[in-house]
């Protein structure tokens, strides 16, 4: 049995729970009380059946208990009692044996004072257990960008011989959509909130990766839940993705702020105070969230923040770049240029990450074209639009979008040595590929981008 004490009240004034909330999610299923104070409390862990017994000094319950829905992989339902001496019994049935975290938190803007307990079953212990020894490898090996990019620009027939078996892969687009469950995100002018908009964005964005051939996606989450901003780079890092895109739709102080912008990392201040602003913002959703109180997190921030980042950096502001100049037509942008910021969410040492404030959900005006199905399908198409310009510059190599040709179409000021360091070729392969006697092109002209297979 554990007996946890949290300070009540002196003069013991019964502490009222007026609701409790159970957030299913891939790695944890979440029960929150919001209590009038904090409260007293202990628990007990019982088998045949699976159950967590929760008995709360001097409190009791005021409403009736919503049930957990019947996906729900750990909770099976809730039941609860009052007993002698004011003692509050909740009995948590389990659909599996079960281990728990216990924390309490603080009142935020959507709600007063949480006790939560996360519970983890045997499928998440071993989830767990298999990010714990991604921290250790990414602190044993630290990925080196730059020595990944440099390897990828002198690819040519000489390095393409050594590895002639393997298969080329999907390039892996981890989508990110902010916020969740107890994480509302920014709310909006008429009350929606952000947790909710993202989301439906990020599934159409979803959808249009899966349709295209050679890209597949990741979803950090797909349902409301909370995940912590670190879990968030740790599952693109674990399904090995080739471009983390974070998607917000935030509120400013100044209602009249409205448009889109475009963020990259930054490490050492913001470009600007709305920026510095909205990163102080989105990192505390940890706080409002409820971070785990491990170490782990601590760990791998020191592991990622320590990292040179340079060449991933630099990836992430031509991405950024490309998504900004689709999203130009579709939304009215806060700011032409990508902007700097340090968002915790974008610290992936060896994965370019960009973050994607879609519009400002406190302006009247994009709260009401962020509600539209049709702006979502706009929005999402305009993110689409720049990941695949970007791609087809820079397709990683190995993957199935390098290994075939391409087309490129001359603009002014191009020239051939600057258009084989873009798409990585030599330039003796470009000269070949289209049958070049010298390196002179011309305006208007389609050159072949010759891929990893073709000669
Ligand atoms: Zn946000």
């Amino acid at each position: 049995m554990v007996m946890v004490c949290v300070p009540a009240a002196a003069w013991a004034e019964r502490v009222a729970i007026d609701g409790v909330r159970v957030w299913p999610a891939p790695d944890n299923t979440r029960v929150v009380f919001d209590v009038s104070a904090p409260v007293e409390y202990k628990v007990e862990r019982l088998v045949n059946p699976d159950r967590l017994v929760l008995d709360f000094t001097n409190a009791t319950l005021a409403k009736t208990v919503e049930q957990p829905v019947a996906t729900d992989t750990i909770m099976k339902s809730i039941r609860h009692a009052n007993r002698d001496g004011g003692v509050l019994r909740v009995v948590l049935d389990l659909k599996q044996r079960t281990e728990y975290k216990a924390f309490l938190l603080k009142p935020n803007e959507e709600y007063g004072h949480r006790l939560v307990f996360d519970l983890f079953g045997r499928e998440q212990q071993a989830q767990q257990a298999r990010l714990d020894q991604l921290v250790q490898q990414a602190q044993a090996r630290p990925a080196d960008p730059a020595a990944k990019s440099q390897s990828a620009q002198t690819a040519g027939p000489a390095v393409k011989a050594v590895t002639p078996q393997v298969r080329p892969r999907p390039i892996v687009i981890a989508i990110d959509a902010g916020h969740g469950g107890e994480d509302p995100g920014a709310r909006g002018y008429s009350g929606i909130y952000e947790k909710d908009i993202v989301l439906a964005i990020a599934r159409r964005l979803q959808a249009m990766v899966d349709r295209e051939p050679g890209m597949k996606s990741v979803m950090t989450r797909d349902g409301d839940y909370y995940l912590s901003l670190r879990k968030r780079t740790l599952k693109a890092r674990d399904s090995r993705a080739d471009l983390f895109v974070s998607i917000h739709a935030d509120a400013f102080r100044d209602r009249s702020v409205r448009g889109s912008s475009l963020y990259v990392l930054s490490q050492n201040g913001a470009t600007n105070e709305a920026a510095r602003w909205l990163a102080e913002k989105e990192n505390a959703s940890d706080l409002i969230g409820g971070v785990s109180l491990d170490d782990k997190d601590n760990l791998l921030a020191s592991v990622l923040l320590d990292l040179s980042q340079t060449a991933t950096l630099q990836a992430s502001f031509e991405a950024g770049d490309a998504v900004l100049r689709n999203m130009q037509p579709v939304s009215t942008l806060h700011k032409h240029q990508v902007q700097q910021a340090g968002f915790v969410v974008l610290k992936s040492p060896d994965i370019p990450s960009i973050l994607v404030e879609t519009a400002f959900i406190s302006n009247p005006q994009d709260e009401k074209k962020l509600r539209s199905p049709e702006h979502q399908e706009q929005v999402a198409g305009a993110i689409f639009g720049g990941i695949k310009d970007y791609f087809s510059k820079h397709p990683p190599a190995g993957t199935q979008i390098a290994a075939v040709n391409r087309r490129h179409t001359i603009s002014p000021g191009e020239t051939l040595s600057a258009l084989a360091a873009q798409y990585r070729v030599s330039i003796e392969r470009l000269r070949a590929a289209n049958r070049l006697k010298n390196d002179r092109i011309r305006v208007g002209q389609v050159l072949t981008i010759p891929g990893d297979n073709e000669g």
